[in-house]
């Protein structure tokens, strides 16, 4: 079985408009959210960029540190070499030479320096001295030979802690050719596979270049760097680290000393000046941000957790949102249901009162519409019935009195004489249709006109009748020839609904401007599929020759015409209570 719920019209008009506001907000904050979280994540990428720019200008600086250390050891080292006499002998030997770039190596032919009196392949006092002056730095003297300069004495140690003094740097390098060139070459260098901050600058010895004095500063010394950035942090989560060309961690939390080299992330990086990726670590997305540092040839990079970092951020966006988004919709409704819904609801009320006013219309003017025709047909067939119906009456009258009073005819004419009366009264009914359209006003005191009323009618002994008149003011405009018709035609009907006798109550009531006139009987009742045609033309239920269902529909034609209403109410059902039927009129004092 379908259950019908009938949801109240308020309801009805305001959820459709509830609910498109409730997904509309809720679609809106969840963007917002969305939006917010994705513009701190971006911003968290961009900071995680500007610390590795901050830490290429730490390195930058040491790197420049680093330079001006160099050359203030090239010029202490300038001052100690020239003060002692340095010869170049004839002397020569032969010694195998290894290109320190390419690693090639051939036989050089190299001359005997004397320094202070003392061959410098002995004498390691003048690098001793100075390693002692510039601390921490590197010295070396080169002898030129035809394919560059060769290390003759150096404090720098091979990894077996020997001297260093068969590799040359080969005549291609930028620091031969500014020395060739007569110039103090500054800038790093590869020495010993390992980046160095030099100075160097040319030995002339009777305005011929014969080799060049060094000093250096080893770069991928990280110690002072890796103070620096240990004490770096990046938000909750992020930390700082370097790596090399080939993957070894040089600072590292904890990675330190290894390599990464076969990460897949490392290869994805390798060639790769700057940039940054994103990848799963437990569970967590972390980015990473770097930056190839290219005067040391290695990596700075950084990582972070976005997760970590914008928890609290997500939190405070998603109570916030909600909180707005939350209150935007009561407000939304609230307004809406103020301005809108009220609004429609009104106006659909309205709408569907007036088209219940509309429907009472309708079927009031049906109900005109009856009576005009019913006036109309009247009018031209009361004119022509009436004479002969007036002879037949006048000549069986006639007959009548003529015949003996046992004589058989007079049954029949007497028949012929009530028949036609009863068409006589059709008739006569009908001409009050007829004549009803015109109003003739006097001013009448409805008590009176009560009372006169119940005069014309005849009541039997068995009906009593009560006259409630307590009105004080009784004064009335109305035609009160015709009202005196529909209103003895009322009184009728109730004694006539009251063969074994019972009470006729009628009851005067009224205010400034209506006046009410109630006319009740105790008498059968109307059945309720009667009362919608109580006032349709010739709608009887008395038996032929007694009603011809014309009083009625003449009453609500009087009534309508003085701007008045009618309405009944009866019980025909004794188990419903006492049974009896009270017809309500109300008629406009002035007309
Ligand atoms: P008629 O009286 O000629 O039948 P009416 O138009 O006066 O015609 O009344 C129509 C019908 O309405 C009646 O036949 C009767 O059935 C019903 N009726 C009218 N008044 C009453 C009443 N007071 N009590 C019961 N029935 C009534
Ligand atoms: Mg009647």
């Amino acid at each position: 079985m379908k259950i019908r719920i009938r949801i109240p019209l308020k309801i009805n008009l305001f959820l459709p408009v509830s609910i498109i506001i409730i997904i509309v907000v809720t679609a809106v904050t969840l963007l917002f959210i969305n939006r917010s979280i994705n513009a701190f994540n971006e911003e968290i990428t961009k900071n995680l960029q500007l610390e590795i720019e901050t830490i290429s200008k730490i390195f930058e600086r040491e790197v420049s540190f680093n330079l001006e250390k160099v050359q203030t050891n090239l010029r202490v080292a300038h001052m100690h070499f020239y003060d002692l006499p340095l010869e170049v002998t004839n002397q020569t030997y032969e010694m195998e030479v290894e290109d320190q770039v390419s690693g090639d190596k051939h036989i050089a032919c190299l001359r005997e320096w004397q320094l202070d009196g003392k061959p410098l392949s002995e004498n390691k006092d003048f690098v001793n001295n100075l390693t002692n002056i510039i601390i921490g730095g590197t010295i070396a003297i080169f002898q030129e030979i035809d394919s560059g300069f060769v290390r003759i004495s150096t404090n720098e140690q091979d990894s077996d802690s020997t001297s260093v003094s068969c590799t040359f740097i080969p005549n291609n390098s930028p620091m031969s050719e500014a020395i060739r060139g007569g110039e103090i070459y500054y800038g790093l260098a590869l020495v010993m596979d390992k980046w160095h901050t030099t100075a160097c600058e040319p030995i002339n010895l009777n305005d011929t270049l014969v080799g060049m004095l060094y000093v250096g500063n080893k770069e991928n010394d990280m110690g002072e760097l890796k103070r620096i950035l240990s004490d770096f942090k990046i938000g909750k989560s992020g930390y700082p680290f370097v790596f090399d060309n080939d993957g070894n961690m040089l600072i590292h939390p904890y990675l330190e000393g290894g390599s990464w080299c076969d990460s897949s992330f490392f290869k994805q990086m390798q060639g790769s000046k700057e940039g940054f990726f994103e990848y799963k670590k437990d569970r967590n997305l972390t980015t990473v941000a770097y930056k190839y540092f290219v005067k040391l040839e290695l990596y700075i990079a950084a990582l972070i957790v976005p997760k970590i970092e914008n928890r609290e951020f997500v939190h405070n966006a998603i109570i916030g949102a909600a909180t707005i988004g939350v209150l935007s919709i009561l407000l939304l409704m609230a307004l809406i249901y103020r301005f809108t819904t009220e609004r429609l609801y009104r106006y659909f009320s309205e709408w569907q009162i007036a088209k219940k006013k509309l429907a009472t219309a309708e079927l009031a003017l049906k109900h005109s519409e009856k009576l005009a025709n019913m006036g109309q047909i009247s009018a031209g067939i009361v004119h022509e019935l009436n004479n002969p119906l007036g002879i037949i009456t006048m000549y069986s009258n006639i007959l009548i009195n003529e015949l003996n009073e046992d004589d058989p005819m007079r049954k029949d004419l007497e028949l012929i004489a009530e028949q036609a009366l009863r068409c006589k009264n059709i008739v006569g009914g009908l001409l009050n249709f007829a004549r009803k359209n015109k109003l003739n006003i006097n001013e009448v005191d409805i008590v009176d006109f009560i009372k006169r009323s119940l005069q014309n009618t005849v009541i039997p002994a068995n009906v009593k009748v009560n006259i409630n008149g307590n009105i004080s003011n009784p004064m009335i405009m109305m035609d009160d020839e015709q009202m005196l018709h529909a209103i003895t035609n009322l009184e009728k009907n109730a004694v006539e609904a009251m063969p074994d006798g019972g009470t006729l109550n009628i009851t005067i009531d009224g205010d400034n401007d209506n006046i009410q006139i109630r006319i009740a009987d105790t008498g059968t009742g109307i059945a309720k599929e009667n009362i919608e045609k109580l006032f349709t033309p010739f709608f009887t239920t008395k038996e032929a020759g007694k009603g011809t269902g014309l009083g009625l529909s003449l009453v609500y034609g009087i009534i309508k015409i003085h701007k008045g209403k009618i309405a009944v109410s009866s019980n025909d059902n004794p188990k419903e209570g006492p049974t009896g039927t009270e017809f309500i009129i109300t008629l406009p004092r002035i007309n």
